[in-house]
């Protein structure tokens, strides 16, 4: 059993990689941006061509981070601010030894004119949602408390690094009270509900979620990561329900990392090629959807937290090929409607 020390010196160790690998990528990123004599020796190294449109350079909303509670905050937010960042939507991860709830509520208390906070993300919801995370979440929205329902996992693919569970996927059951308690609490309220499900079974999936998005017309529901779906499938996600905004994170990869490689293969493919150029299709999509897609890094395991700068630095190139307005937007315009918190608040 590990012991109170042994907790701390982990607790440190994770803390002092993550800030050291915060500075590592920043300063290595620093050297090369995409538009630095570097960068663009690199892409024609590569045989990619530089990208034409220079990055975006507006403020960025990151419309959703999460954390347990060993993060670094304070040098993470740092790096956050430092690139640019305004505001970021964050809640909590719980789940077994997680629990990053006392991390997000210092944190909204001490910057709550930069951190919008959300209902934490539980991980021990199989099949149904419980009621004592319903009753959570709807006491702490009739609070204020919290401003938006963070991620709720519905279907998740086992992924290489994480655990692994029965049939190769984590799975909640969207047509069970629980969902339907849930969503008729939340009524009137106005706070949107973040709901991942992902693409790799579309034919079980995709009608449960079209149903219940039909069925609730005047909630809003943010589909993270546009569910790793092709570009067909986010089409017709979004042409069928307006009250259906996505989140654009992970969306430049192809790969997912599923375990299960028929769970991979029936994953969408990456908004960008492999010289991370918009896709035409994928372009028309974000210019069509500019109003409800959101840009969000979803840093959430020290992984990801320590690859902030990169990934702030990789969208800024990709949005840069947007027209400005709809860069704006997908940047930060619809987050601050959404969360109803515009910058300069
Ligand atoms: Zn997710």
């Amino acid at each position: 059993m590990q012991n109170e020390f042994g907790r701390l010196a982990l607790a440190c160790g994770v803390r002092a990689f993550i800030a050291v690998g915060l500075i590592l990528v920043g300063s290595h990123l620093a050297q090369a941006g995409p538009h630095s004599g570097r960068g663009k020796a690199e892409a024609a190294a590569s045989g990619c061509p530089a990208i034409a449109a220079p990055p975006y350079a507006g403020p960025i909303f990151d419309a959703m981070a999460q954390t347990d509670q060993s993060l670094d905050a304070e040098a993470a937010l740092a790096t956050a601010r430092a690139e640019g960042v305004v505001k970021l939507a964050l809640f909590a991860r719980v789940h077994r030894h997680q629990d990053g709830r006392g991390l997000v509520d210092h944190l909204a208390a001490k910057y709550p004119d930069f951190i919008v906070r959300g209902a934490p993300k539980e991980w021990d919801m199989p099949r149904d949602l419980p009621s004592i995370y319903i009753d959570e979440v709807l006491a702490g929205v009739a609070s204020g408390h919290f401003r938006f329902v963070g991620e709720i996992i519905y279907t998740e693919g086992n992924k290489g690094e994480g655990e692994v569970t029965e049939g190769g996927e984590r799975y909640t059951d969207p047509t069970l009270p629980g969902t339907k308690h849930l969503l008729d609490g939340l009524a009137g309220t106005g706070i949107p509900v973040m709901m991942h499900w992902e693409a790799y079974s579309w034919a079980r999936d995709w009608p449960h979620f079209d149903r219940l998005y039909s069925a609730y017309p005047n909630q809003i529901f943010v589909l993270p990561h546009l569910a790793f779906a092709s570009h067909d499938q986010a089409a017709e996600v979004l042409a069928a329900h307006p009250n259906v905004w996505a989140t654009i994170s992970k969306k430049d990869k192809d790969n997912v990392n599923l375990v299960d490689e028929d769970k991979e293969e029936e994953t969408g493919e990456s908004l960008v090629d492999e010289c991370s150029q918009l896709k035409p299709e994928w372009r028309d999509l974000l210019v069509r959807y500019s109003t409800r897609l959101m840009f969000a890094t979803d840093a959430h395991k020290e992984r990801r937290w320590v690859q902030y700068v990169e990934i702030i630095r990789r969208w800024r190139a990709i949005l840069g090929q947007l027209p400005p307005d709809v860069a704006a937007a997908i940047a930060h315009g619809n987050a601050e409607r959404l969360y109803r918190s515009p910058i300069g608040n």
